[in-house]
């Protein structure tokens, strides 16, 4: 009640945001709160956004179980993939950002050379790897800050007719794209995807656009209503290797028990641990699926040099990236709607978290209460 009463005074004066809002609060390990916080006050160079869709994933539930994670201080405002629209201004943002405008926002932005010298890693033009990357989080809740940072490297104007349901996703879809830039795949190439959740997905649908209707791709999963979803998207073949060996499933279906590439999207030692039996000779495991530290891999260094065999991690995006993940959702190239199987009110947020855990549907997004 309080919010919509607020969402209507801010963005019809124009006036800074004032009262509180219900919001999660992701206290620790699985301990999230909806509490009453106040609704931020955009400073200079910041905006305030109503969130009109929140999507969560498989990192929302990492960090809810683990009660930390690299881009979420505790206690704090949990959520970070949302698209919204605009509804106050900070000084300074006036000419290029007003209320009404639709938005959609990364969840970070690394450092910026208008702030003071420029860090390393983004000289070296890694900047998903920035010394001083700045995290945004908030989207469960009815609206989020977007700090100066992230509202001059990756905020985007969206136009009024592309659906919020489709641009939520240009942050999950940024990761993607930014792995499938630096992972090197030759035409002839087998890439096997190990997991078929939403990530996993994501990887076929990029691929697929990328690399047209050549390139092998396998999908692999053990539930086979994600399957049907990967060979929709694109998949040329689709596996459950549920209590089988996944090389004697590939080989029955490629001809290959290996792949030249493995992208590992599951995020655990024993999927790392099946994914690499699966490179080939002079093939690439992509690591992905981020595990916490901490954990070990054992790896049999001979078979590595000997065989040619890569491994390469790769996190989270870049701007350029969240650029043409944007891009790509609004010119609507990638089917990422069908990948809604669920919409929560988000009061309903633990129930939405719950189903991540049990891997019954494939991304729920979450809606301001009515
Ligand atoms: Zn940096």
């Amino acid at each position: 009640m309080t919010s919509s009463v607020t969402s209507r005074s801010a963005s019809a004066g124009g006036m800074p945001a004032h009262g509180l809002m219900r919001a999660a609060v992701l206290h620790g390990a699985e301990d999230v709160r909806m509490e009453d916080v106040p609704i931020p006050l955009p400073g200079p160079g910041e905006v305030l956004a109503r969130v009109d869709v929140a999507s969560i994933d498989f990192t929302d539930r990492k960090v809810y179980q683990r009660g930390q994670h690299p881009m979420i201080r505790i206690p704090g405002l949990f959520g970070h993939e949302w698209a919204g629209t605009i509804v106050t201004v900070g000084p300074g943002t006036e000419g290029r950002w007003r209320p009404g405008q639709r938005v959609v926002a990364a969840n970070s932005a690394p450092c910026l050379a208008e702030e003071g010298p420029v860090c390393r890693q983004c000289r070296r033009g890694r900047q998903s790897m920035c010394e001083d990357l700045q995290y945004n989080n908030g989207a469960f809740a009815p609206f989020i800050l977007v700090p100066s940072r992230l509202v001059r490297m990756n905020l985007y104007e969206i136009a009024a007719d592309i659906p919020p349901e489709r641009i939520v996703f240009a942050e999950p879809y940024a990761c993607v794209l930014h792995a499938v830039r630096r992972v090197p795949i030759h035409p002839l190439d087998s890439v096997v995807i190990l997991g078929s959740g939403p990530m996993g997905l994501f990887w076929v649908m990029a691929l697929r656009r990328r690399y047209g209707p050549d390139l092998v791709i396998v999908s692999l999963d053990h539930q086979d209503d994600r399957l049907t979803v990967a060979k929709a998207m694109g998949a040329s073949h689709a596996l459950n290797t549920k209590g089988r060996a996944a090389a004697e499933a590939l080989g029955g279906a490629t001809g290959r028990p290996d792949a030249d590439v493995v992208i590992e999207v599951i995020g655990t030692v024993e999927t790392h641990r099946e994914a690499l039996r699966l490179v080939g000779r002079g093939g690439v495991l992509v690591s992905f699926g981020g595990v916490a530290p901490g954990q070990v891999l054992p790896v049999d260094i001979g078979r590595l040099h000997y065989e040619e065999i890569s491994v390469l991690p790769i996190y989270h995006h870049t701007p350029a990236d969240v650029t043409e993940a944007v891009r790509q959702l609004v010119a609507g190239e990638v089917p990422v709607e069908r990948l809604i199987t669920a919409r929560l009110p988000l009061s309903e947020l633990r129930r939405a978290l719950q189903m991540v855990a049990d891997r019954t549907n494939l991304r729920t997004v979450l809606i301001p209460d009515a």
